[in-house]
């Protein structure tokens, strides 16, 4: 059962307009620091306010041009909102099997033109091309610290 595999919630992303700004409200209401900082992904042209909220990981993502992945999502739907959540799995290939068992079909990873199972910075990902709620489902089969370090070396980090 995908249910089973699910370990947790990484993280849930959402798409915004301005990162910065749009942590000022976390920082205003909820606590978070507001001095959280901004990080930059040249590859993926995004600013992400990243930080950690009642124990789940939020990434407030801003797409630093009109075409980006951030910036068509919110043109497209014309407002902000919850992007994906990134479901942490054990084991991400049997997840997937499961997954497209049921009927499920990957979606392609805008960033990296790959759909189905591949590495990110952090773990093996895949995305389903089946929103639950209107809500786009990333599985991430989270590196050990031998994953890791074999990843890091590969990127020449
Ligand atoms: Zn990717």
């Amino acid at each position: 059962m995908l249910s089973e595999n699910v370990k947790s919630i990484k993280h849930m992303a959402f798409a915004v307009r301005d990162a910065k700004a749009a942590l000022t409200t976390y920082a205003q209401f909820l606590g978070v620091p507001p001095d959280t900082v901004i990080h930059e992904y040249p590859m993926s042209r995004t600013r992400v306010a990243l930080f950690d909220l009642g124990g789940i990981e939020y990434q407030l993502c801003e797409s630093m041009d009109a075409d980006g992945r951030f910036s068509e999502w919110i043109r497209e739907r014309g407002h902000e909102g919850l992007h994906h959540i990134c479901y942490a799995v054990d084991d991400i290939d049997a997840a997937l099997e499961h997954a497209q068992a049921n009927g499920a079909i990957l979606r392609m990873c805008k960033a990296c033109r790959v759909a189905g199972s591949h590495p990110h910075p952090e773990g093996f990902v895949a995305f389903l091309d089946n929103d639950a709620g209107g809500i786009e489902i990333e599985l991430m089969q989270v590196y050990s610290a031998e994953e890791l370090r074999q990843y890091q070396e590969v990127q020449g980090i």
